[in-house]
C-alpha cells in the first residue's frame, strides 16, 4: 500500500505540474481587438447591434425584461460573448496563416458554433450525462422505496439514502448549467457551471469519505463534511466574486478528484464488497477519463475536443455508478435485516 501512495503521489505531482492557463486572452493583439469591438460593436467588416449601448433608446413602456438594467446586462454579455468570437476567429487565421497552433482563449479552444451554440458537442453528451445521472437516482428512488423493505416510520433501511439523494439533485444541476455553459459561454453561465461543478466534486469527494469508511454517526458525518463545506464554501465565492483563476480551479478540480478515486481504489481493494468490481471499473475509467481532461487537445475540425470527449465518457461511468449504488443499497439493507432477525 505504501509504494501505491508512493507511485500516486509521484505521478500526480507530474499531472499539477503540467496544468496552466489560457495563452489566448493574453495576446495583445486579441486583446485589443476585443477592447476596441466592445467600443466600436464591429470586428473588420462584421458588426453586432446589440453593441450598440446608447444609440438606440429603450422606451421607458417597453416590457419590464426590456428595461435596464437587466437588459443592458444581457446585451452587454452578447455584445462581449460576439466580439470575442469573432476576434478569436480572425486571430486564429492570422496564427494559422504563420504557421502556429491554435491555443486557448478563456479556458477554452476555439471552437466553431452551430446554430449560435459554441461547443454542440459538449452540449449534447452534457444532455446525456443529465439523463444518465437522472435515470440512475430515479431507479436508485424506486428500489429504496417500492422494491425494499422500509422500517415502521416508512423509511429505507440504507444509511446513505438522504446523502445520494443530495448527491443526485447536485449532479443534475451540474449537468444542467454544464450544457448551457458549453452552448454560450458568458460570465454568468461560466461561473453558474464552474461553481455547481465545484460543489458536485466537492461533494462526492466528502460522499467517497463517508462511505469508504463507513460513517454512520450523525455526529461523525458533520466532522468530516465541515472542514470540506468550509473549503468548498470559500472557493465558490472565491472564483465567483473575487477572481476565475482557471489554474487553480483546475488544480482543486483535481485533486478532488484524484482523491475520491483514490479512496474508493482502496476500498474497492480492501472490502468484501459483492459489487466492488463496478467501484473498478468506475475508477479506471474515471482516471483514464481524467488523463483527456489533462492532457487535452484542440477540437478536431472545431468541433470534437478532450473536453467533450470526457464527457461522452462520463455517459457510460455514470450508468455503472447508479448501479453500484443501487447494489449497496440492497446490500446494506439484506445486511441490516440479517442483523434485526
Ligand atoms: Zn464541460
Amino acid at each position: 500500500m505504501d509504494r501505491y501512495w508512493v507511485g500516486f503521489l509521484l505521478v500526480f505531482s507530474c499531472l499539477v505540474g503540467a496544468l496552466e492557463a489560457s495563452a489566448g486572452d493574453s495576446d495583445p493583439i486579441y486583446r485589443t481587438c476585443v477592447g476596441q469591438c466592445e467600443k466600436s460593436g464591429c470586428v473588420g467588416q462584421t458588426c453586432f447591434s446589440h453593441c450598440n449601448f446608447s444609440s438606440d433608446g429603450v422606451s421607458i413602456d417597453g416590457p419590464w425584461y426590456k428595461q435596464e438594467p437587466l437588459y443592458l446586462q444581457w446585451k452587454q454579455w452578447d455584445c462581449q460573448s460576439d466580439c470575442r468570437y469573432y476576434c478569436m476567429l480572425d486571430r486564429e487565421k492570422e496564427r494559422e496563416a504563420l504557421g502556429h497552433g491554435p491555443v486557448k482563449y478563456h479556458g477554452k479552444w476555439p471552437f466553431k458554433r452551430v446554430y449560435g451554440i459554441q461547443e454542440p458537442v459538449s452540449v449534447a453528451f452534457s444532455a446525456l450525462n443529465l439523463a444518465m445521472h437522472f435515470h440512475g437516482w430515479l431507479s436508485f428512488f424506486i428500489l429504496l422505496y417500492y422494491k425494499l423493505p422500509l422500517k415502521q416510520d416508512k423509511k429505507a433501511y440504507y444509511e446513505y439514502a438522504s446523502l445520494w439523494h443530495i448527491y443526485g439533485l447536485l449532479s443534475l444541476n451540474s449537468w444542467f448549467w454544464s450544457a448551457v455553459f458549453h452552448s454560450r459561454d458568458v460570465d454568468l453561465t461560466e461561473k453558474l457551471d464552474y461553481s455547481s461543478a465545484v460543489a458536485f466534486l466537492g461533494y462526492s469527494l466528502i460522499m467517497s469519505i463517508l462511505r469508504s469508511f463507513n460513517v454512520r454517526d450523525e455526529a461523525a458525518r458533520v466532522m468530516v463534511a465541515a472542514p470540506l463545506l468550509a473549503f468548498l464554501t470559500t472557493h465558490i465565492l472565491f472564483i465567483n466574486f473575487y477572481k476565475l483563476d482557471y489554474g487553480w480551479n483546475m488544480q482543486v478540480c483535481v485533486v478532488m478528484a484524484v482523491a475520491q478515486l483514490l479512496l474508493w481504489a482502496i476500498w474497492a481493494g480492501v472490502t468484501g464488497h459483492p459489487s466492488r468490481w463496478k467501484l473498478w471499473v468506475v475508477v479506471i475509467g474515471g482516471g483514464l477519463a481524467m488523463l483527456l481532461e489533462i492532457y487535452d487537445f484542440p477540437p478536431y475540425e472545431g468541433y470534437v475536443d478532450a473536453h467533450a470527449l470526457w464527457h461522452a465518457t462520463t455517459i457510460p461511468l455514470t450508468y455503472i455508478w447508479w448501479s453500484f449504488i443501487r447494489d449497496d443499497a440492497e446490500f446494506r439493507t439484506s445486511n441490516l435485516l440479517k442483523k434485526v432477525k
